[in-house]
């Protein structure tokens, strides 16, 4: 039998690739009632979306109560595995979840700094970043920016931050920098959402250290699984040491084209291999999702009708829903994470 690791096996097998069976997306209803101009999308520069076809998706996101004066959950998006959508979906969770009026803040943890760029901020080399709390122990109101999504507040990197993961080696207490930081501003917050870099560094190993819960984005491609079981590796031993509350949050299928076997074969095959850790909302390949960092808009800014956003739109839900249960049944009290 096979070891194992929060309920999966350790030894994730490679998907499939010869088999045609579909698999089931699920949509978003557009059936929703919802009277023009009721919702506006709260975006402080000019956007091309009409606010008339803004309220249906936001009013599915509307819909859900208010989270309870908790801490923040705080959820990191990892896998170190380049290239798999782990930007994407933080950059697009977070606004979505501020858009569902959670007060949520995303952290740039990768000093590509991609999140960072790709939620409107430009370069800008006199700007503080979370090397500047993390190293030289700035205070984190110095660090948070305000983004142009209300409720959303971004710790921005940059390339400086490369630097950190080498200076963190000799640094005393170096796993738990980053939740000391969050630790302090945690209740400002309804969500926290770590942006990790492709690799299991010291900085990937600080998001994980401070995370509730790990949200696994994995691209529904060839070779879909290469390198997650060395993650759920990771995972077992942070918990094991330091960080036993650690959950997964959800492995997310991303870029799933449903027109291709490939795409239904691997979503079918980690679904079975995976069970109900895979989250409902699937994100399709969309060049609309390819294209919105470039204008520093996530996709609900971009465009609100493309299949990207609903896809997105629906994994907040989801979250959302997830937190919601867990605070009404008390099974994470909001003292447990980290
Ligand atoms: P890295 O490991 O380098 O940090 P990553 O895992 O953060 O990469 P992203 O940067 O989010 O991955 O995505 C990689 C590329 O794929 C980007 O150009 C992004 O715009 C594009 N992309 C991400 N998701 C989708 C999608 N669902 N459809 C189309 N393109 C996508
Ligand atoms: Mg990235």
């Amino acid at each position: 039998m096979q070891p194992q690791i929060l309920g999966v096996p350790a030894k994730a097998p490679i998907a499939r690739t010869d088999v045609s069976r579909g698999t089931c997306l699920h949509r978003l209803r557009g059936d929703v009632a919802v009277p023009r101009g009721t919702f506006k999308l709260k975006f402080h520069r000019p956007t091309d979306v009409p606010r008339e076809t803004s309220c249906i998706l936001l009013a599915t996101l509307l819909t859900f109560r208010k989270l309870g004066d908790l801490l923040a959950r705080i959820i990191a998006v990892a896998n170190q595995k380049g290239g798999v959508g782990k930007t994407t979906t933080a950059v697009n969770l977070a606004a979505c979840l501020a858009a569902a009026e959670q007060s949520t803040l995303l952290v740039d943890c990768d000093s590509q700094g991609n999140a960072t760029a790709a939620i409107g901020f430009v370069k800008d080399p006199s700007r503080r970043t979370l090397y500047h709390t993390l190293i030289l122990n700035e205070p984190f109101d110095r660090i948070v920016q305000k983004s142009q999504v209300d409720r959303l507040d971004v710790v921005p990197a940059d390339k400086n931050l490369a630097g950190a993961a080498i200076e963190l080696v000799s640094a005393e207490n170096r796993e738990y920098k980053l939740q000391a930081v969050l630790n302090e501003i945690r209740e400002r917050y309804k969500f926290i959402v770590l942006d990790c870099p492709p690799a299991l560094d010291l900085l990937t190993l600080n998001a994980l250290v401070s995370a509730d819960a790990v949200l696994v984005p994995i691209q529904c491609e060839y070779l879909a699984l290469e390198g997650v079981s060395e993650l759920l590796d990771t995972l077992m031993r942070i918990r094991r040491t330091l960080n036993p509350a650690l959950e997964i949050e959800g492995i997310l299928l991303t870029m799933f084209d449903e027109r291709t076997t490939l795409s239904r074969q691997v979503a079918t095959d980690l679904r079975s291999f995976f069970g109900t850790q895979v989250f409902q909302s699937v994100i399709p390949r969309n060049v609309r999702l390819a294209e919105a960092p470039s204008f520093g808009k996530p996709i609900i800014f971009y465009d609100l009708h493309s299949k990207g956003a609903e896809g997105y739109t629906q994994l907040a839900q989801e979250v959302i829903a997830n937190a919601e249960k867990r605070t009404g049944t008390g099974a994470r009290s909001a003292h447990s994470g980290a």
